[in-house]
């Protein structure tokens, strides 16, 4: 199976992308979505990450996204020891999931593609860009949240610029009709040269 990651910056509308591409009939894995259900739905999650953060990891069988946010803000590492337990199962996931699929590609959403070199498990990358101030733009629409904590969160990830160095394809998310139709011609020249 052919796959395709999907990327960029933190609002640049990674998801709409993706769903653009369900659309066209391209079975669709996000990996952010997944990390979390697998969070609340693996025992053997649960049992690592009450191991590491302790028993206020879950409250009423639930993910307690709050105190571990906090945790993971005030030490760092703790965000690395984290991914180590959920990415290696998410990446299992994702390998099922994709044996399941029958389509000519699929496309693998991941916010943190590049930084974590996950860009070399596919085949080919696709970058969403838009310029920060509408992506911080979107995001204060969009969620319960600050321009500090999003610029904070900026900073962790690779710029647009790096990005692109690495891409096959860029999306540039502005309009959504023009990126639409950058959807369909990055689809139709997939169906070409796959
Ligand atoms: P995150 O980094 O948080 O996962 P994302 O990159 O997946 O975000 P989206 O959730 O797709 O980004 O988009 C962020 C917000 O901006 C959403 O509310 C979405 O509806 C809106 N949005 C995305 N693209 C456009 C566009 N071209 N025009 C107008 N609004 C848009």
């Amino acid at each position: 199976m052919i796959i395709v990651g999907l990327t960029g910056g933190i609002g640049s509308g990674k998801t709409t992308v993706a769903k653009q591409f369900e659309e066209l009939g391209i079975p669709v894995y996000i990996a952010d979505v997944e990390a979390k259900n697998l969070m609340h739905k693996s025992k053997i999650i649960k049992r690592k990450l009450i191991q590491l953060f302790g028993d206020k990891a879950y409250v009423d069988n639930k993910l307690n996204k709050r105190f571990i946010a906090d945790v993971i803000f005030n030490d760092k590492g703790y965000l690395q020891k984290m991914n180590e337990i959920v990415h290696p199962r998410v990446a299992k996931h994702f390998e099922k999931w994709v044996l399941k699929q029958d389509a000519p590609y699929v496309i693998k959403e991941v916010a943190i593609l590049f930084e974590n070199g996950g860009h070399k498990a596919c085949d080919y990358v696709i970058t969403v860009t838009a310029p920060k101030d509408l992506r911080i733009k979107r995001l204060l629409n969009r969620d319960n949240t600050t321009k500090d904590k999003i610029q904070a969160i900026m900073k962790n990830q690779w710029t647009d610029e790096e990005k692109i160095k690495y891409s096959d394809y860029v999306i540039d998310n502005i309009d959504l009709e023009v990126t639409k139709n950058q959807v369909i011609n990055i689809h139709k020249d997939l169906l070409k040269i796959i």
